[in-house]
């Protein structure tokens, strides 16, 4: 597309990241080391991505286990630091079994991204969106839309795709895969949070397992219309809130704009059938009501990059390590999709005996890639591999890894593809990654995290 006539300004950077979502915004941070200038650009008002626009709960930190460990650090350590020192965070049980998540407020969370990117120097442009490639090869010129400014151009070395959607991929037709080509794609969700409810009464009244029991209840008498028979609830770092992964929407394209259109609005319909719900079967909730809905409908995944790896189930299950990896991940495969009877519910399998399996670089570098990197959702993994190792912990610490991978392209003028891994490793620990299993048992009680 020849946007030439329409471009309002033009910009350079060294590396640009696109999106910052919890992979985006941690490749920023780590790809600043004051060498080179970093640019992230954002479509939203606000960081963090998915973790800011519908979440509260980092998974991945730690491998479900009775005796967990953790396996990730570095930069998303600092995160979580910042939180926890604003009183911020508790650790608490995957309702699942999918081991301890840090609850966090979300709200917090976009000032900890903001001020952390800002330390770091970077070049933060909000309300950006990537709508076009117009060139790539040694540099690559991206063409963003910004509703005051209308079309602009910024020229960068290298190239961090973290958009979610690999939108730079897709513009610079670099070969993916589409979620639902093969397997059925994973549903949308509205999150929704809800304040005044009373935690004790819900507790005291059998709390995750009756709340389990008269949902099916009233799925199967169908006196709602409830969407589905599963949902989970939790408390947030807000008292009396808390946050549902409850709706359920299938079949519908987000990439296609009737798709999204129609997803948002099913979305938010389902989020009121639930509302209703919660106030007149769940002990607890009597004086309740929704008081936010996410940002946007929660995708899970779209276009999946082919990368120089393809991490697949196998890798997962088997606990695989890799002489190149770059992260670890403990998570189970969680796939959220129609049953064979029609049903939309989460299918469940885990690593075996609370292990881990080692994510090789090669899974965030497209195929033959001169200077991108793809990361966080739009990784290079099969449906099944995705649905793992897509938690928020295991995002960040790809970019962790690109940024630092792309400084060592930048100094070494390598590819993204022939930079030395050993050279990478040794930069990840030195930040405080966590490329092999730890043998300490981790302290994933309420208050832990400071003990770690
Ligand atoms: C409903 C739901 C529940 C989940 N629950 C959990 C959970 O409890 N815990 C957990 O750890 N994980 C959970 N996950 C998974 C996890 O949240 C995501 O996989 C992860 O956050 C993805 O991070 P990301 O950085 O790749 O993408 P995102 O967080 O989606 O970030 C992408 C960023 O890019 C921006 N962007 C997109 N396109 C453009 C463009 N063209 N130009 C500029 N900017 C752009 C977006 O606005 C966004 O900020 C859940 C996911 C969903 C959808």
């Amino acid at each position: 597309m020849n946007f030439s006539t329409v471009i309002s300004k033009s910009l350079r950077t060294d590396i640009l990241v696109i999106g910052s979502g919890s992979a985006g915004a941690t490749a920023a941070i780590a790809a600043s080391n004051g060498k080179y200038k970093v640019t992230l650009v954002e479509r939203y008002g606000f960081p963090g991505g998915t973790s800011t626009q519908m979440l509260d709960t980092f998974y991945g930190f730690f491998t479900p286990s009775e005796s967990p460990r953790k396996i990730v650090g570095g930069i998303p350590d600092k995160v979580v630091n910042e939180l926890d020192r604003s009183g911020n965070i508790f650790l608490r049980p995957n309702t699942y079994g999918a081991g301890t998540g840090v609850n966090y407020n979300p709200e917090k969370l976009k000032q900890v991204w903001d001020q952390l990117l800002i330390k770091s120097g970077i070049q933060l442009l909000y309300h950006s969106t990537l709508v076009g490639v117009e060139s790539t090869g040694e540099a690559s010129t991206c063409i963003f839309f910004n509703k005051g400014m209308g079309f602009f151009s910024i020229t960068a070395n290298r190239v961090i795709d973290a958009s979610g959607d690999a939108d730079y991929c897709h513009w610079a037709d670099i070969p993916y895969e589409r979620a639902g080509e093969k397997e059925s794609a994973q549903s949308m969700t509205t999150t929704f949070r809800m304040a005044n409810v009373e935690q004790q009464e819900y507790e005291l009244a059998g709390g995750k397992k009756m709340l389990k029991e008269r949902m099916a209840e009233a799925f199967e008498k169908g006196t709602y219309g409830l969407p589905r028979k599963e949902g989970s609830a939790h408390e947030m770092c807000q008292p009396k809130c808390i946050s549902t992964v409850a709706v359920k929407v299938v079949d519908l394209d987000p990439l296609d704009v009737e798709g999204i259109t129609k997803a948002e609005i099913e979305g938010r319909r389902q989020a009121f059938i639930f509302e209703d719900f919660f106030r007149a079967e769940i002990p607890g909730y009597k004086n309740s009501k929704i008081i936010g809905l996410s940002h946007q409908i929660g995708v899970r995944e779209t276009r999946r990059v082919f990368g120089e790896y393809r991490l697949t189930k196998e890798d997962c299950i088997g606990a695989k390590t890799f002489e190149d990896q770059i992260f670890l991940c403990g998570a189970p495969i969680e796939d959220h999709r129609k049953s064979d009877e029609g049903e939309s519910e989460t299918f469940w399998q885990y690593v075996p005996n609370g292990g881990a399996y080692g994510v090789p670089y090669g899974t965030i570098v497209p195929k033959e890639s001169q200077n991108t990197w793809v990361v966080g959702r739009c990784f290079s993994a099969t449906h099944d591999a995705h649905a793992s190792c897509r938690s928020m912990a295991q995002t960040m610490s790809m970019g962790q890894a690109a940024g630092l991978a792309a400084i060592i392209s930048m100094d070494t003028d390598q590819n993204a593809k022939n930079i030395d891994i050993n050279k990478l490793q040794d930069g990840l620990i030195q930040i405080g990654a966590i490329l092999q299993m730890p043998e300490k048992v981790a302290d994933a009680s309420r208050h832990g995290w400071k003990n770690n």
